[in-house]
């Protein structure tokens, strides 16, 4: 590159560009450092529609995502930013649609309007319109399609450079894989019947959560729960009726926490929750509430209507006495059988 340089010019253009280039390689280094520290699905949503605004100077960032183990379409996640929502709309593109074959093919990133012209498949161009980005950034792992990122209004209302889609296609390639990755973990980590996580997810996480408890000197309380006569329920109904209750117990304790809470199944029909920052007066609220909903909301399961009562038990880590976890479980435990030998359907603490 130096052989008809006479004024020294060239260079200085040259050396810039290489400077751009590293300087983008260690900025994907970073964001690749960054979505591959998390495991947990909504911070990780965000991290990457904020590593896309942020890199962009972007106003508005989404993402298509399958909502969970099971799922067929790619939905908008409800963590976009920016974008004006319809709540009467079902941002849905299905997974076996000619946009997500096509983009699988032609393996890019779009205007809307190019899209537009190139594919056939107006249902879900009719989506994706309604939201109206000026960027569609595919995400792939494996060479597979699993996500498409959307982006709208620059701060500065510039189009997108080539470099600049080709570096978005970067981040969307490193997305995929961190999406693809935490969609794994949440696989190997989940009961599939109930979709809560599972009993040996439970007892590695209870580990880190009394460590983070007693570090940071914040309360944790455990809660222990086992369905009632759950026997003589299955005899009565049927083990398929058995099954769904569960899955309806599961999915009513899950709506009664928050999402720092980890709601597991211990059991057959035993479940455990963790309250990370809960005191045992704040813990026994959110027992009652989850006891008293499960005793008042049924299913209805081919005709019956179905309804259950649960025991529970709570106890707060005590950082003095719970050297380890065994002795936190056991006391909740034992609170439980507290509350079966004090005739069921009831809250006990220890
Ligand atoms: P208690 O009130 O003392 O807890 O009585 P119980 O009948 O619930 O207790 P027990 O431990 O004797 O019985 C638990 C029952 O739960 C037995 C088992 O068949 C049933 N069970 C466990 N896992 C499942 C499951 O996945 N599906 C169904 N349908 N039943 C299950
Ligand atoms: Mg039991
Ligand atoms: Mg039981």
């Amino acid at each position: 590159m130096n052989d008809n340089n006479d004024g020294g010019f060239t260079i200085p253009v040259e050396i810039e560009q290489y400077e751009r280039k590293i300087y983008d390689l260690k900025q994907l280094i970073e964001i690749s450092k960054g979505l591959n520290s998390t495991l947990e699905y909504n911070t990780l949503i965000d991290s990457i529609l904020l590593t896309c605004m942020g890199q962009m100077q972007l106003l508005k960032a989404g993402i298509f995502l399958k909502k969970g183990i099971g799922f067929e379409n790619y939905s908008l996640h409800r963590n976009y930013k920016g974008f004006e929502i319809d709540h009467s709309i079902e941002y849905d593109i299905r997974a076996d649609s000619v946009l997500i074959r096509f983009l699988a093919q032609n393996y890019k990133c779009y205007p809307l309007d190019e899209l537009e012209d190139d594919v056939d498949d107006q249902g879900s161009l009719m989506i994706l319109k309604a939201l109206d980005p000026t960027l569609v950034v595919p995400l792939v792992s494996k060479g597979i399609i699993n996500g498409i990122i959307i982006l709208g209004d620059r701060i500065n209302s510039k189009g997108f450079t080539e470099s600049e889609k080709e570096y978005l296609l970067n981040i969307g390639s490193l997305a995929g894989i961190a999406i693809h990755n935490a969609f794994l973990y949440e696989m190997a980590t989940t009961d599939m019947m109930t979709k809560l996580k599972s009993h040996h997810y439970f007892h590695s996480i209870i580990i880190e959560e009394m460590e983070r408890a007693r570090n940071n000197r914040i309360p944790l309380t455990l809660l222990m729960i086992d369905v009632d006569n759950f026997k003589k329920f299955n005899d009565t109904h049927g083990h398929s009726a058995g099954d769904a209750v569960l899955i309806h117990v599961a999915k009513q304790i899950k709506d009664c926490v928050r999402q720092i809470d980890i709601a597991a199944r211990y059991g057959g029909e035993e479940f455990a929750v963790i309250l990370p920052k809960t005191d045992i007066n704040l813990g026994l609220i959110v027992a009652e509430r989850i006891r008293h909903t499960i005793e008042h909301d049924g299913i209805i399961y081919e005709d019956k209507q179905l309804k259950v009562t649960i025991s529970i038990g709570l106890s707060q880590y005590d950082p003095a006495m719970d050297i380890e976890k065994k002795s936190l479980i056991e006391r909740a435990d034992k609170a439980m059988y507290m509350s079966k030998a004090g005739g069921k359907n009831m809250v006990t603490i220890l």
